[in-house]
């Protein structure tokens, strides 16, 4: 009871939603807030993971049930795997089997998953990609360029969203042969038709300089920090009732 999900938005670059991804969060009782970097891991290495990627499923495929309900309409939700659950022979189907049961269709979810993930038992791996896929939900590779062996991944696996790491954009500005990364990664997603995504985007340098070399979504807490379940319910209602130029950027405050 103590984990809860945040949602933090993708955005096109002049603010509207695209989507959002599900970010997990443990407030301790006993040892106060837990980042995901810290608990991951040790949950990962002690096979807790499973129990918490099927609570995360079940919790985000709920939250989107609730928000059709309430407004008719929601973002499409991204959900983190970690490589751990794609060595379970069961996920693929676990997960179509959770949207089936609550009617999300297939377009609300998206599956993210790191190059490391992709690392161990490449056959079970590629299978549950391909059957994910095959089910009609978009496949982001996560944190790209930080991993290995991730241009054979490509090559293999079906993935339509390339999300470039954070600590490229960050180099925006001051690290140029980050930018040069940055740069190649753009034209790389584009050769492959896959779409790009930049991580951590805090200045507007680095989303000029984005924009300019053809990336087509943003992260980043120059939008949006992860915002609470209730935040979301309010950019959603404001949505609905269709006012002009709604986007995050009328929920947080955007220095212009
Ligand atoms: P990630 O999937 O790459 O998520 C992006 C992380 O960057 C999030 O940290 C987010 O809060 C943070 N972030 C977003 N925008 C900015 C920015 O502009 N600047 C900075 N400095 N940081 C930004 P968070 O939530 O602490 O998550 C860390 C990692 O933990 C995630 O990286 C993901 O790999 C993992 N994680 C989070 N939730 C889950 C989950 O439900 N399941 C699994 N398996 N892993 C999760
Ligand atoms: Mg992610
Ligand atoms: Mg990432």
């Amino acid at each position: 009871g103590e984990f809860q999900l945040c949602y933090q938005p993708k955005v096109h670059q002049d603010g509207e939603i695209e989507s959002l991804e599900a970010l997990l969060r443990w407030q301790s009782a006993e040892l106060g807030p837990i980042s995901p970097n810290e608990f991951i891991p040790i949950a990962e290495r002690s096979g807790l993971i499973h129990a918490i990627s099927d609570h995360v499923v079940e919790t985000a495929c709920a939250q989107l049930r609730q928000w059709l309900d309430r407004f008719g309409r929601a973002w499409p939700v991204a959900i983190n795997l970690s490589g751990k659950d794609l060595q379970r022979e069961d996920i693929s189907a676990r997960i179509a089997g959770v949207c089936e049961r609550l009617n999300i269709p297939a377009n609300l979810i998206q599956i993210e998953i790191t190059e490391t993930g992709l690392s161990e038992n490449g056959e079970l791996v590629a299978m549950h990609l391909h059957a994910l896929a095959q089910h009609g939900f978009a496949i982001g590779l996560d944190d790209f360029g930080t991993g290995y062996s991730s241009l054979a991944k490509l090559s293999e696996f079906p993935i339509s969203v390339i999300k470039i790491d954070r600590s490229f954009v960050s180099g925006i500005g001051h690290h140029e042969r980050r930018e040069q990364i940055v740069r190649a990664t753009l034209s790389l997603a584009q050769v492959l038709d896959c779409i790009a995504v930049a991580e951590g985007v805090e200045t507007r340098e680095q989303l000029v300089f984005l924009i300019e070399h053809g990336c087509e979504l943003f992260q980043g807490y120059l939008f949006a920090q992860p915002l609470s379940v209730k935040e979301v319910a309010l950019l959603l209602e404001m949505n609905v009732q269709r006012v002009p130029g709604v986007g995050v950027n009328s929920l947080i405050d955007f220095d212009d």
